[in-house]
């Protein structure tokens, strides 16, 4: 006889998106038909394709791309290659990224894509033939008015690089150098946009650093220098792209980092980590464990750890209600795509602690990925200081559009900004109307 895990299972992503949307629709009173065309993506394309290892075996890999709404303008997401990618985490975060979009009023739709794979594994050569047979794969489905991918877990600069090369190798010759903005975040030295690279966590330290303007957190009103981040405390969980650059930019603005989780294990600090040092020790060690000035501790303890913010900005579902009741913070910033689960949230807000939602908090990302396709488009080159200052105007208007509605609908962050967004994708459908 087998005994039954009591590990409860961790919620599929798409029917975690399907609870947030019902959730504001609900609020909003939207109508069935709305409901019915938004819970669906419109195309969902899977594509096995071979790669010939280094020792010369062939294996053949299972991609995605699926591409949820595109009312607003190209699908637009990132390409995720991690062991767990399968279709269900596909769907759910190209619908967030369809939300996100409408949230912060970009003219993109949503998309997200991704291989099953550790790439950690693969030598650099590997990864590059991965990325181009599977770019090839696609080439038919992606394009620079048609879906545009940008990095997401494990993709980076140079994995964009590559698959623009490749998606430029296939249209016409006459056409290529026109063609840059078929894929963003790639270098500045191929196109990419000044401010790209840390968009993502700096977009989240704008939206942090206005909503502990207008809400400050209990037990911790605004210090006499008017800076609402002198001396608070924060952890984060991943310090990839996102995490480091949001634990960054907050230090920068006198934010005190002091306990990181990520693959490799916990660390802790409460007199401070440097997130300057702890980049550079993740660069050569791909990890935090070993990390000189912090003791390293147990994933509980780090979730345990009182701080007054919790970053969460690895993968979803690390916040389940197994470990909700760890965490001892006033407020939970999403780097990550659906880290917390819905039972997790509710439980939180019953405890009193604020969540700023993913769709809201990481939208900088795509926000300066805009701005890259933008300069592409028109052969601008933006300087780092108008990049910044453009992507922080954005994340504080509309986290402020944000705050209004959750105000007036007397409802959480989450659902209001989910109102914000689909009442930006229902104008378009009602004055364009369904066709025929
Ligand atoms: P990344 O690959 O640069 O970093 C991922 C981090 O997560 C690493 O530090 C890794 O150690 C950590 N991690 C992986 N598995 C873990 C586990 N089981 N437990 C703890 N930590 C774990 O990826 P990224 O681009 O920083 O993306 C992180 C999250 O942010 C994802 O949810 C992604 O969808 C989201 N996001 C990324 C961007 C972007 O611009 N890159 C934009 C918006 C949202």
């Amino acid at each position: 006889m087998t005994l039954a895990s009591t590990r409860p299972v961790a919620p599929n992503p798409h029917q975690t998106v399907q609870q947030q949307f019902t959730k504001a629709a609900d609020v909003m009173d939207l109508e069935p038909g709305f409901r019915e065309i938004l819970a669906e993506p419109m195309n969902e394309i899977i594509v096995h394709f071979p790669v010939t290892m280094d020792d010369g075996t062939v294996r053949v890999f299972r991609g995605y791309r699926i591409q949820h709404n595109n009312v607003l303008g190209p699908f637009k997401g990132g390409m995720r290659y991690h062991p767990t990618v399968r279709r269900d985490e596909v769907k759910a975060l190209a619908a967030w990224m369809t939300w996100k979009c409408a949230v912060v009023n970009l003219p993109f739709g949503g998309a997200k894509g991704g291989i099953k794979c550790d790439p950690h594994t693969f030598s650099p050569a590997e990864l590059e033939r991965l990325t181009r047979r599977f770019t090839y794969a696609l080439q038919n489905f992606i394009g620079p008015e048609k879906d545009i991918p940008a990095p997401d877990v494990n993709t980076n600069p140079q994995v964009m690089t590559w698959m623009m090369d490749t998606y430029m190798a296939g249209v016409d010759i006459s056409q290529r150098g026109a063609q840059k903005h078929c894929v963003t975040g790639k270098p500045v030295e191929v196109g990419g946009s000044q401010g790209r690279d840390k968009a993502t966590g700096r977009g989240l330290a704008d939206a942090l650093e206005a909503h502990l303007e207008v809400r400050p957190l209990p037990e911790r009103p605004t210090p006499a220098s008017g800076n609402v981040f002198e001396g608070l405390k924060f952890t984060v969980q991943g310090f990839g792209n996102v995490g480091s650059a949001a634990a960054l930019t907050l230090q920068e603005r006198g934010a005190r980092l002091i306990a990181v989780n990520d693959h490799t294990g916990s660390i802790a600090n409460p007199d401070g980590i440097d997130a300057v040092a702890l980049g550079s020790h993740v660069e050569v060690r791909r990890g935090v464990i070993g990390f000189p000035a912090a003791a390293e501790v147990s994933r509980e303890e780090f979730f345990r750890t009182r701080a007054d913010v919790f970053i969460p900005a690895a993968l979803e579902n690390q916040v389940t209600l197994e470990n909700c009741d760890w965490l001892d913070v006033a407020l939970v910033a999403e780097g990550a795509n659906g880290p917390v689960t819905p039972d997790a949230e509710a439980r939180l807000l019953e405890r009193g602690v604020t969540l700023l939602p993913d769709i809201l908090a990481n939208a900088g990302g795509v926000t300066v990925s805009y701005f890259e396709w933008v300069q592409n488009k028109n052969s601008q080159f933006w300087t780092l200081a108008e990049v910044n200052r453009k992507l922080r105007r954005t994340m504080r208007e509309n986290f402020t559009l944000v705050h209004k509605i959750a105000g007036r609908k007397r409802t959480d962050l989450r659902t209001a900004a989910y109102i914000l967004g689909l009442e930006r994708l229902t104008a378009v459908y009602r004055l364009r109307g369904i066709f025929p």
